[in-house]
């Protein structure tokens, strides 16, 4: 099955690299290869669903920044698409009061370009490493906000339909670091709502989230908070860590920080299984402790069903997640399918 898409993607003339290795492109910089993974523009992405869209039994997840993702150690056995992260002058457009920008873009790009047009609420993004689309699909947030406290629609196109719809946020079924947006879902350009501001004040407030984050969070290779915060975030997974103990605790390459108990370090050596047997040991001991299930904030790439369900949200199963999620790829047309 796979050569007949690589072999579309080729008669399309769609540039498609084969058994790629997959670390580079995390921030984990671990992992295994991909069968294949496509590059493409928010441009270029129609062509690339329709060919998908005619091979629907493929496996395909897209890929932003990779700055919330562990690729398991054998890698994934499908399709990974690329977003590329769009730099140019069109990237943001600055509309009275919202901004529209693409999926690809990074999220410090976009707070900063939004200061300098003298549009505010977007500060805190650019304390996030990854892409607008990536965040969209996480709801990633921090220092008060998050996408959905701005977002008011998003443009996706389906890699399984290969249909493209403008969808509203509310209709995305965005939670508390989650949303019900599929990785064959692709989010090419997001509208967020924003307010009046002057770059000074816009600046200051940027210098202060980089400062903030350069104090709390350790650097190197890590995918930022590793679970999310439990109870809607009304705790603090890195607290309920620490107070076992666990800063310092190691596998192999991999250790739990010992500047911020809910990042996971990746050194030299480091493999995906180090990572997730570290997982494994803080879920265990937090449940044991404080009788709360912690669930992995950062996407599990490639891994067994059993890994992926261990460290899945129970609550994904909800009657209105399901629905929302229904509703989501009924508008993208994949129940004609
Ligand atoms: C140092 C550090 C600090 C961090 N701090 C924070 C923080 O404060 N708050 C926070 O919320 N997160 C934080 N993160 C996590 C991460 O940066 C965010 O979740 C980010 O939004 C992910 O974007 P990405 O492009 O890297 O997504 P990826 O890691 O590439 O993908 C993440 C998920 O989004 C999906 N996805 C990616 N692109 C798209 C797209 N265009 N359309 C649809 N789905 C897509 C993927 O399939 C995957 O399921 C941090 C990470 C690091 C490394």
């Amino acid at each position: 099955m796979m050569p007949s898409v690589i072999q579309d993607f080729h008669n399309a003339g769609i540039e498609v690299r084969i058994d790629v290795s997959l670390a580079p492109l995390t921030t984990y910089g671990v992992g295994g290869n991909a069968a294949c993974v496509v590059k493409s523009t928010v441009e270029g992405i129609g062509h690339v669903a329709q060919i998908l869209s005619s091979h629907p039994h493929i496996p395909v997840v897209v890929l932003g920044r990779g700055s919330n993702v562990l690729i398991a150690d054998h890698g994934f056995n499908g399709v990974v698409v690329l977003l590329a992260g769009a730099t140019g002058a069109d990237a943001i457009e600055v509309q009275d009061d919202h901004v529209r920008v693409g999926g690809g873009v990074l999220m410090p790009v976009l707070a900063r370009r939004s200061v300098a047009a003298e549009r505010g609420g977007l500060e805190w993004c650019v304390g996030i490493p990854g892409t607008v689309g990536g965040a969209v699909r996480m709801n990633a947030g921090g220092h008060g906000a998050d996408m959905a406290s701005s977002l008011r629609d998003v443009e996706i196109i389906s890699l399984k339909s290969g249909r493209r719809e403008v969808v509203p946020a509310h209709s995305l079924g965005l939670h508390f670091r989650g949303s019900v947006i599929a990785p064959h879902h692709v989010v090419t350009s997001a509208t967020l709502a924003t307010t009046s501001t002057n770059t000074a004040a816009g600046t200051n407030e940027i210098n202060a989230v980089v400062a903030w984050r350069r104090e709390h969070q350790p650097g190197g290779r890590n995918a930022g908070s590793v679970f999310v915060n439990p109870l809607d975030g009304a705790r603090s997974a890195g607290a309920l860590i620490d107070e076992l103990g666990l800063r310092g605790y190691s596998v192999g390459g991999a250790q739990v920080s010992e500047k911020h108990a809910n990042f996971i370090q990746a050194s030299d050596g480091a493999t995906p299984s180090d990572i997730v047997s570290i997982m494994q040991h803080v879920q265990q001991e937090v449940e044991r402790v404080h009788h709360i299930r912690l669930r992995s904030e950062v996407r599990l790439i490639g891994f067994s069903p059993d890994i992926e369900e261990q460290f899945a949200d129970p609550r994904h199963n909800e009657s209105g997640r399901l629905e929302a999620g229904a509703n989501l790829q009924k508008v993208l047309g994949e129940d004609e399918r």
